[in-house]
């Protein structure tokens, strides 16, 4: 058993991570307690750690309700990698394995159990569950997805309905319900359907700070910017599209470019799915096209970018599928292309629908995540407040942050718009308006005499993307309406008659054209990636040699952090976040041979010529606050993103100066104080914080003492 006496040392024991994910300690001190708890959190943001943990420290086995087999699969090999007793039963086991499983749990082999629930329910099952309970007891239910019990959600699943009935046979096993979802309705249906008894809510932030969110317009050069995105970007990529036609026609020209890529619809047969999917899980392919039929399910941490080539249905798809990217917390980029044209064909599905109040719904909801794909604000702040979440935006990680749209005011052009309509007496779209505006010659115009009317031609300076452009804005801003009988004819409301009155201004977001920016240009950067791909190809190696996808034996941040590091030792390796004991012992040489290998190569130290250790590497933790610093976030804000105390931010920022980091003090210390703390140690030396301190004065603080030191010593050593 492990050697550890509080929570973290039994996280870095048996998973290797040395911090605990916003939310995650609580969520575990409450399952040890034996509370019921439902858990809310984004995906990505650490669920499974919630009752994994519990399950090892606690006595007998842990009942784990997933929906999925692959799901369970993966789960358990990943767990299994961190040498941990977990299993599962289901249908993809010949009688002899079941037996011989069962076996092993009613002899107190297993600490966690995964299943679906129509097994767990099935008369067969439950009296072995009990006599597992008799033998060795169990210490939790967790019930994964568990807004599959929820006719509200995105997946409802009969069989969770059933779960209920566990609750009634083992009224005093604890309960954790798990859940990705974001709506209120679906959470307190989970409570109820499951009766929870006086659940603990954990709600973390629907906020993914490591995501970087943009929306381009889906021009012409939309596949050009598609294949850019791939190809300036590392690692696996999906791609959603709206139709399987689509899904093909996109995989088929991603081929002829030389980029991996499979698809993934409901038109292949089971086998074909299931067989691309692992073969996107393992690496051997690096995209995935795809409907939305592909997603849950997917447990790739490592997926570094989402493209919407169509847009999504509502925003909280959008938000559900663009989240599966960088769930292992490493930056990743989510790009939607919105056109026009995929709004009809979203309509359109809409319109097959029967129940009118469905198709109102729908239609709502798209309407919302156009507004979000033609919004200004930052994305985050549209996004996590659809979720009810307030978010005080300027996040510096999505594109209307980082480049601000320009607004421009279009008053004149609306109300040379909206009189146009008006003259056309509202019968006609908006094509045939910005023919008239621009004094088109053509039959519709002569017919209708059109060419007439006082605002014939008086729209030649714009063009005609420009027209269409502003027309769209004042169609989104409710400005103008639009028949829905297929027709889209152009009505005028009480808002455009103010606008005609000049009793309202019109702005629209002008587009401006951006570059995609990468995100680390340096050189240290580019060897870091030489290395990386080095221990890259050595972990599919290993991952190959074992069936299982790579990440499960380091994931991408392990793997970046060693690149950085290059530790040379076996206790330096175990330091890095994502290195527990089973994994130390298991791949610590082989990672260590490769980087040692790499050094040589490069003519760089290798432990037997350098005497001080890599002390000026900066950790996984710090990187994190540096990045933050970064994107131009204070302390303060730092703290709350990382729910941690500005004592420890203050601490990340002065190590990171110390070990010569790009933070920028003058963004924390006005120059005159640094000077004034810089002379200070310049006279006293190396010394401890309280005599600078009294040196000094009261107007100065512990925290500006330590960043400046920081700087100080770094300067220092440099020398
Ligand atoms: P969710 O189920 O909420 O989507 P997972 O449980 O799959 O999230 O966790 C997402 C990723 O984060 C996994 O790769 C997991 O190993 C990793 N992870 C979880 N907790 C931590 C932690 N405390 N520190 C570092 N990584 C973590
Ligand atoms: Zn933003």
């Amino acid at each position: 058993m492990a050697q550890y006496s509080n929570l973290e040392q039994a996280l870095k024991y048996y998973f290797g991570y040395d911090n605990f994910r916003p939310g995650q300690r609580q969520i575990i001190e409450g399952a040890l307690q034996n509370r019921d708890l439902l858990v809310v959190m984004p995906t990505g943001g650490g669920k499974s750690l919630c009752f994994q943990l519990p399950a090892l420290l606690k006595k007998g086995i842990s009942i784990v309700v997933s929906p999925l087999i692959a799901l369970m699969q993966d789960q358990v090999e990943a767990l299994r990698d961190n040498g941990i007793a977990a299993t599962f039963l289901n249908s993809s086991l010949n009688p002899y394995q079941t037996r011989s499983r069962e076996e092993a749990i009613v002899n107190g082999k297993v600490k966690l159990l995964y299943v679906a629930p129509e097994r767990l329910l099935s008369d067969r099952f439950l009296p072995f569950l009990d006599l597992v309970h008799h033998q060795v007891g169990i210490s939790a239910f967790a019930i994964d997805e568990a807004h599959c019990v929820s006719e509200w959600g995105h997946d409802f699943r009969p069989e969770y309905r059933q779960l209920k009935s566990l609750r009634k046979r083992y009224p005093d096993i604890p309960t954790l319900a798990l859940t990705a979802t974001a709506t209120d309705r679906v959470r307190n249906d989970i409570i109820q359907q499951l009766a929870l008894k006086q659940p603990t809510v954990h709600v973390a932030s629907f906020n993914r700070p490591n995501l970087y969110y943009e929306v381009r317009p889906k021009t012409k050069s939309a596949y050009a910017e598609l294949l850019e995105i791939i190809r300036e970007n590392e690692g696996s990529g999906i791609i959603y599209c709206l139709t399987r036609k689509k899904v093909d026609e996109i995989t088929l020209k991603l081929e002829h470019d030389k980029i991996s890529a499979l698809s993934y619809h409901a038109g292949l047969t089971d086998e074909e799915r299931s067989k691309n999917q692992t073969r996107f899980i393992r690496d051997d392919v690096r995209i995935m096209v795809a409907t939305i039929a592909f997603g849950m399910g997917i447990n790739k941490p490592d997926v570094r970018f989402v493209i919407h080539y169509d847009i999504s249905r509502n925003l909280e798809s959008y938000y559900q599928e663009s989240g599966r990217a960088g769930r292992d917390g490493e930056p990743s980029r989510c790009t939607l292309f919105f056109g026009y044209g995929d709004i009809k064909t979203i309509e359109f599905l809409i319109n097959q629908r029967s129940d009118s109040q469905e198709q109102m719904i729908a239609k709502q909801q798209l309407r919302q995540m156009i507004d979000y794909a033609e919004g200004t604000d930052c994305r985050r702040t549209i996004q996590i407040g659809y979720f009810g979440e307030r978010f005080p935006g300027s996040c510096g990680n999505c594109d209307n942050c980082r480049h601000p749209k320009p607004m421009q005011d279009w008053t004149i052009e609306a109300m040379k718009f909206l009189s146009c309509v008006a003259r056309c007496k509202e019968r006609f779209g908006m094509l045939h308006i910005i023919d008239v505006l621009r004094g088109a010659k053509n039959q519709k115009i002569n017919q209708n005499e059109h060419h007439k009317l006082s605002t014939y031609g008086i729209g030649k300076d714009r063009s005609l993307d420009e027209w269409r452009m502003l027309g769209r804005s004042l169609l989104h801003q409710g400005l103008v309406e639009q028949t829905n009988d297929g027709y889209s004819v152009l009505r005028l409301n009480a808002l455009s008659w103010e606008v005609m009155r000049r009793q309202r201004t019109v702005s629209i977001a002008v587009p401006v054209v951006q570059k995609i920016t990468p995100e680390y240009g340096t050189e240290k950067a580019a060897e870091v990636e030489v290395l990386m791909q080095r221990l890259r190809s050595l972990r599919k190696q290993l991952a190959d040699e074992q069936s299982v996808p790579p990440y499960v034996i380091f994931q991408d941040s392990t793997l970046k952090l060693m690149a950085q590091v290059q530790p040379q030792t076996k206790v330096e390796f175990s330091k890095l976040s994502g290195v527990g004991s089973h994994k130390l012992a298991q791949y610590g040489d082989k990672f260590l041979a490769e980087i040692r290998a790499y050094r040589t190569e490069q003519g760089l130290l290798t432990l037997e010529d350098y005497s001080t250790p890599f002390v000026n590497s900066p950790s996984e933790t710090e990187l994190y606050t540096l990045q933050l610093h970064q994107q131009g976030f204070n302390v303060q804000e730092i703290a709350q993103k990382r729910n941690i105390r500005p004592t420890t931010i203050i601490r990340h920022l002065s190590d990171l100066v110390e070990k010569n980091q790009p933070v920028d003090l003058n963004q924390l210390i006005p120059l005159e104080r640094q000077q004034k703390i810089w002379q200070v140690l310049d006279t006293l030396g190396d010394i401890s914080l309280n005599p600078i301190k009294e040196y000094l004065g009261e107007s100065y603080s512990y925290d500006e003492i330590r960043l400046v030191r920081g700087k100080w010593r770094g300067q220092t050593r440099k020398k």
